[in-house]
């Protein structure tokens, strides 16, 4: 009985590539052999790849389609099977893959040659790498945002050639074996009837085309290692782990290759005067214990400069004054947090003639006080 890849999958005819891969990802979880020690697990993940590789791939998929059956469509299309270690996936070490990241290579195709997917209009580019850049604020720039000049090291596109990689425009030809297509196409008459299958083409790695002198500054690649300076902006609002992408802002791509994007990490200095949590902010300051006990007005420290706090007497050293909307501005909304200042009574360690008679002058006023315990 020849094995249907459909029934394999556990998936209707008609399922999108999204239904197939989640059915893929459970079963390969459930039957990988490092997790699953019945005999036969292993055959079976074997078949659920098989499975996937065809049916992720949408040209392999339709040729199977005709064929309806396993043996049928391996014979005629010359697809031998799925081989892991062919296909450059390691599947000895179960932790370090990913079965969502396995079937998009299914997707990709690449492994297998052929198409690659919705790509196929740039299958000679190579997309330049993302890059991360880690960036250090203070908080002040977090409350207010900032305009912060980073420079980054990176390929760029060369300059001598315009990426292109060519010593001139000239030197670009097109690939005379697959008139610039990039894939062979064979067809063959079968039992079935006219059959064609695609393979990618040997003479231009399915680039689709050729340099014949290759530009001598980047040695072909069409990248340079360079320095890039950037203005990186900061928005209002931004804290600990804070990602800020910048399209295209990676390495550039190999020969004309879209580039990679930016990603910078913000991360927060620590204030010497504020801590910071969420968008609160927190502060300690100490007032005098005449303030305390009669009330007053203090000049307070906030992000955004001096400003002034009332203290109600008889303020009890540790309170927490909150400040409503002197913390950082929401992110992704109007407003700001608040600031919360806690207020330290300052005892003075050293009196004045005068002082220490006033004060003691009070304790005999006040009966309950502690100094009159003391001195009965
Ligand atoms: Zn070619
Ligand atoms: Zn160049």
């Amino acid at each position: 009985m020849a094995k249907d890849y459909y029934e394999i999958l556990g998936v209707k005819r008609n399922a999108t590539k999204e239904e197939i891969k989640k059915s893929y990802k459970q079963l390969a979880k459930q039957y990988h052999p490092d997790i699953n020690k019945d005999s036969g697990s292993s055959e079976k993940f074997k078949e659920i790849n098989e499975a996937a590789s065809v049916l992720g791939d949408d040209e392999k998929r339709a040729q199977y389609d005709r064929y309806g059956d396993a043996d049928a469509f391996k014979k005629a299309s010359g697809f031998s099977g799925f081989d892991p270690s062919q296909a450059g996936f390691d599947f000895s070490d179960f932790a370090s893959f990913d079965f969502g990241d396995i079937f998009d290579r299914f997707f990709g195709g690449s492994p297998f040659g052929g198409s690659r997917g919705g790509r196929q209009n740039r299958r000679y580019e190579q997309s330049g790498a993302d890059l991360r850049y880690d960036l250090s604020i203070a908080l002040e720039e977090a409350a207010h945002g900032a305009e912060k000049d980073i420079s980054i090291p990176r390929n760029e596109a060369c300059d001598k050639c315009s990426g292109s990689g060519a010593k001139s425009p000239s030197d670009i030809a097109q690939c005379p074996d697959c008139s610039g297509s990039g894939i062979m196409r064979r067809t063959q008459r079968t039992p079935f009837g006219l059959f064609s299958t695609q393979t990618t083409c040997r003479k231009c790695s399915g680039e689709g085309r050729y340099i014949k002198e290759e530009c001598a500054h980047c040695d072909g690649t069409g990248v340079v290692h360079s320095k890039k300076n950037i203005k990186v902006k900061i928005p209002p609002g931004a804290e600990e782990g804070t990602n800020l992408r910048i399209t295209g802002g990676g390495e550039a791509g190999e020969r004309g290759g879209p580039a990679g994007d930016l990603y910078i990490v913000i991360h927060m200095k620590k204030h010497p005067v504020f801590t910071r949590e969420g968008d609160d902010i927190y502060a300690k300051m100490s007032i005098p214990f005449s303030v305390a006990a009669l009330g007053g007005e203090v000049e307070v420290s906030t992000i955004d400069g001096k400003a002034t706090l009332k203290i109600p007497p008889g303020t009890q050293s540790n309170t927490i004054f909150r400040m409503r909307g002197k913390g950082i501005p929401y992110l992704h909304n109007h407003g700001s947090g608040d600031e919360n200042i806690e207020v330290v009574i300052d005892v003075p360690k050293s009196l004045s003639k005068k002082q220490k008679k006033l004060l003691e002058d009070f304790a005999k006023e006040d009966k309950k006080g502690f100094l009159g315990k003391v001195f009965g």
